[in-house]
């Protein structure tokens, strides 16, 4: 069995917010898709992985009708993970709570506009006035904002709420240069200096998990899925991605997951995608398209 710290199941392509230079190229009206349910995914990996932390992850998550099978599967098939939904908040509702209990998930909320703070806001102090929740204090300490104030409470269970206001940063990570069809990779895919994009990346341990395949990172795997939608597949910038990364397809040999595995562990080709450091000025003016 090997040990992984995070999987992100890619359960949604699509989004209902457009946030450019969206770390899966999910911001695009061209880019569609949910995955439905199912088993034989779980069935096979679960004989092959332990993760740490299991993410529904987009897309928007909360945007596919069978979310609530795909934590049933994941809590039965990994019993001893922590399984969070990522989401950006805008349908959290009542029926989202009870799951806490029923599927004990985590909530990370990444609220990308202010306009919609009120829903967001609701669904923690329904969460809240059930008693059953403290402020958080983490490994890094309490878990507050900028300005002090209290963004994450714990249970008894270790289940978290997270709110990340992500319309108040001033930068953006840069994945990739610009936004879905005029988006751009930072360096060649042959450049020699990709160690430097994987050394400050704050995703390199985020296995991906797409129709049962596995890919490098969040990133990659949005590129290689939502790409040809984009029509990425067909540029000059991007084609050697689509030739040259490997996923790790769902009934691999055991020797091929180890071999995949070790190579996933480290920096790839792959992360000439990425910046070597935050861009600032550049990746501001992208996210402030922001829009429902
Ligand atoms: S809410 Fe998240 S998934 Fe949706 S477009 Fe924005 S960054 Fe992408
Ligand atoms: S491609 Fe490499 S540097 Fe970019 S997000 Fe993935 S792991 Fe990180």
């Amino acid at each position: 069995m090997i040990d992984i710290p995070n999987l992100d199941m890619f359960i949604v392509q699509t989004c209902n917010l457009s946030c450019a230079g969206c770390q899966t190229f999910s911001d695009s009206k061209l880019v569609k898709g949910v995955t439905r349910y199912n088993n034989d995914y779980l069935e096979f990996w679960s004989s092959k992985i332990q993760p740490a932390y299991i993410n529904m992850f987009g897309g928007e998550p909360l945007l596919n009708p069978d979310l609530e099978m795909w934590l049933d599967g994941c809590r039965q098939y990994w019993p001893d993970s922590n399984l969070v939904i990522q989401t950006n908040g805008l349908r959290l509702s009542e029926e989202h709570l009870s799951w806490i209990d029923t599927y004990n998930v985590s909530f990370n909320i990444s609220q990308h506009m202010p306009e919609y703070g009120s829903k967001v806001w609701n669904f923690i102090n329904q969460a809240l006035a059930t008693g059953k929740f403290q402020p958080w204090t983490n490994e890094n300490g309490p878990v507050q904002n900028g300005y002090g104030e209290q963004r994450g409470w714990i249970n008894s269970d270790e289940c978290h709420i997270q709110l990340t206001e992500s319309f108040n940063e001033t930068v953006w990570w840069s994945f990739y240069k610009n936004t879905a069809e005029e988006s751009k990779p930072n360096y060649n895919y042959f450049s020699n200096d990709f160690h430097s994009s994987w050394n400050v990346c704050g995703c390199r341990t985020f296995v991906n998990m797409f129709e049962g395949n596995l890919y490098k990172c969040p990133a990659v795997a949005g590129l290689l899925i939502n790409g040809d939608s984009l029509g990425l597949n067909e540029k000059n910038t991007w084609k050697d991605w689509f030739n040259n990364y490997k996923r790790l397809n769902l009934y691999s040999q055991d020797v091929i997951i180890d071999e995949w595995f070790n190579e996933q562990k480290g920096p790839q080709s792959c992360c000439n995608m990425c910046a070597h450091k935050l861009d600032m000025g550049a990746q501001t003016v992208v996210n402030s398209k922001v829009k429902l």
